[in-house]
């Protein structure tokens, strides 16, 4: 008996991989040239399997912004805020956040996991409960994990069941957080925000949404989805990450509750981790700018979103409800999607691989995620690839 013989499936199938020769997780980028081009595996391809939504992180005045702060302040802060301090930076960025979103205050934490996983599970605790859409992020589960409350999934994007389940809860639902997300990341649907916040108002709860992947890409000036849905009054809680729009790393919370700032002395996620380096806040400050000012910015993503996804519908791939910057087509069997995966890489472009129980519908997912980076030639020869193997094979992804 030891500690790694639970691994003993997962090695087994690794070894199936390799055997295939196809290594799907964790690729290796060996080059990057752009926000757009890499070699990955020996193949030059077009990255379409990377979040960079506004296609920030060859910016140069984010670059500039990175390397002056790198020269005057060095690589790290070696530790984490309330013990060691915060720099200006810090101070700074949370202030343009708290600004940008229009609310009192806001947290920046070091990822976006660990900002999601310690706002959730510091806000509710034992005796609290918490309602989740069925589909949320693993950061999210983790923090209702951490936080010792009562958890309650409610169906995915249903805001009748988040209803009745709340009208369960008596009196107890006007003190429970609810939290969805604004663009999901595996399908790229996007939440009845608009039905989930006016059941929220009457119930009295609290709602938090994790906006990852819809700031920047939805809203008039990229507030995400509670912008755009002009609902952001009844938002208690905006959770975030710098790591797809912003084009850096590290992450948010954000709150009209100035009660919010208590969460900073309580979250492990926040007291026991090292604080993010001065390169990379100066980088985001600057990309929170200009994705504040980015309306063509988020017109060119649209365009090359709405383009490929037109593009798969009418090749009659199964695709997910809404067009967006996540494109993911449903495969029919693992190893079909192992064998596209394998040869979209070979033609030049590259996506991600999601199999169940990374997938919400159970089903193999090859999923793009396009960038305002991305040329209309880009998103072209994507799509092209893409249909071409649908085509081949009529009935692996058929709508
Ligand atoms: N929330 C959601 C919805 C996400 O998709 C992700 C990352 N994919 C995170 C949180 C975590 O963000 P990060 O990768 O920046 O830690």
């Amino acid at each position: 008996m030891s500690i790694f013989d639970k691994f003993q499936g997962l090695a087994t199938d690794l070894e199936a991989l390799k055997a295939l020769g196809v290594m799907p997780f964790g690729a290796v980028i060996e080059e990057i040239s752009s926000a757009t081009q890499g070699v990955v595996q020996g193949c030059p391809v077009i990255l379409a399997g990377t979040n960079n939504y506004l296609g920030l992180t060859f910016d140069p005045e984010c670059i500039e912004a990175g390397r002056a702060a790198l020269l005057q302040q060095g690589t790290g802060t070696t530790g984490s805020r309330l013990a060691n301090g915060s720099y200006a930076g810090h101070l700074a960025l949370e202030q343009e956040l708290a600004t940008f979103f229009g609310v009192e205050s806001a947290i920046v934490f070091s990822t976006g996991f660990l900002a999601t996983m310690g706002s959730v599970g510091t806000l509710a605790g034992p005796g609290d409960t918490i309602l989740i859409d069925a589909d949320c992020h693993a950061s999210i589960y983790e923090g209702t994990r951490l936080s010792g409350a009562e958890v309650i999934r409610f169906r995915h994007n249903n805001a009748d069941d988040l209803e009745r389940r709340l009208r369960r809860l008596g009196e107890r639902a006007a003190d429970a957080l609810i939290v969805v997300e604004g663009i999901y990341s595996m399908l790229g649907d996007q939440s009845p925000l608009a039905e989930i916040a006016a059941v929220k108002s009457r119930y009295g709860a609290f709602l938090m949404v994790d906006e990852a992947h819809s700031v920047g890409v939805l809203g008039a000036t990229g507030r995400g989805l509670a912008q755009q849905a002009g609902v952001e009054d009844a938002v208690d809680f905006i959770v975030g990450t710098f790591s797809k729009s912003l084009g850096s790393v590290g992450g948010f919370c954000v709150s009209r509750h100035p009660e919010l700032d208590l969460v900073r002395y309580k979250a492990r996620s926040y007291v026991f981790t090292a604080s993010l380096a001065p390169s990379v806040i100066a980088s985001t400050r600057v990309a929170l700018r200009i994705l504040e000012a980015g309306h063509t910015l988020r017109e060119q993503l649209w365009r090359n979103a709405n383009r490929l996804y037109q593009a798969l519908e009418q090749a009659g791939c199964r695709l997910g409800p809404h067009p967006g910057p996540v494109v993911a087509i449903e495969v029919g069997s693992k190893e079909q999607a192992l064998m596209w995966w394998r040869r979209l890489l070979e033609q030049g472009v590259y996506v991600n691989l999601v199999l169940p129980p990374a997938t919400p519908t159970g089903t193999c997912l090859l999923r793009c995620s396009l960038s305002a980076a991305h040329s209309v030639a880009q998103v072209d020869r994507i799509a092209e690839a893409m249909t071409a193997l649908v085509q081949d094979h009529p009935n692996s992804s058929a709508a």
